[in-house]
């Protein structure tokens, strides 16, 4: 499997080196391409957060089209409509996801900082929005990387490996982790 980040808005190079050690383990190729799109229509002012399917709807206009799973990495916040915010979206049993950092920061919730948390949970948002990609949905089991977490604390209790269902499901489409 081939991978493409796309830093987006996204200002942290130290995670990004620290992610790619990581995902380089995962996937055969790994590519991070910096592009400069207008996202400025994807901005709500009232909620102050950035509309997440509407970035990927921009990103697909992309031309080249980047190669095999597509990333998006930003610093910015995002929503749906639905909910107040989220971590990350992907196109189910598609290419596209994005991921946002801003609330994963420990900063966020208490005054301090902790790097090795902040890549703990980048990388557990990540190949748990890559797992959509490959058509998984949200596992009940607690030890797998793609249960659902609508708050910090839930990133930070589940695992960040796939259970023995999901990595069966993943290992078909060639996603092992
Ligand atoms: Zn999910
Ligand atoms: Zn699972």
């Amino acid at each position: 499997m081939e991978l493409t980040i796309l830093p987006l808005k996204f200002a942290n190079d130290q995670l990004l080196k620290d992610l790619l050690f990581r995902l380089r383990f995962v996937f055969e190729k790994v590519e991070v391409i910096n592009i400069n799109i207008d996202i400025e229509h994807t901005y709500s002012a009232q909620r102050r957060q950035f509309y997440s399917t509407k970035i990927i709807e921009s990103v697909k206009t992309l031309n080249p089209v980047p190669e095999g799973f597509v990333l998006i990495l930003t610093d910015m916040d995002l929503f749906v409509p639905v909910l107040t915010h989220i971590y990350g979206e992907a196109e189910y049993n598609g290419r596209y996801s994005v991921v946002s950092v801003c609330r994963l920061h420990e900063e966020f919730y208490t005054s301090e900082s902790n790097n090795s948390l902040l890549l703990e949970r980048s990388y557990k948002e990540i190949v748990h929005e890559l797992g959509h990609n490959v058509g998984l949905k949200h596992c009940k089991d607690w030890t797998c990387v793609m249960h659902s977490s609508s708050g910090i604390e839930e990133v930070d209790i589940k695992g960040n490996l796939f259970c023995n269902v999901c990595h069966g499901l993943a290992k078909d489409k060639g996603f092992v982790l």
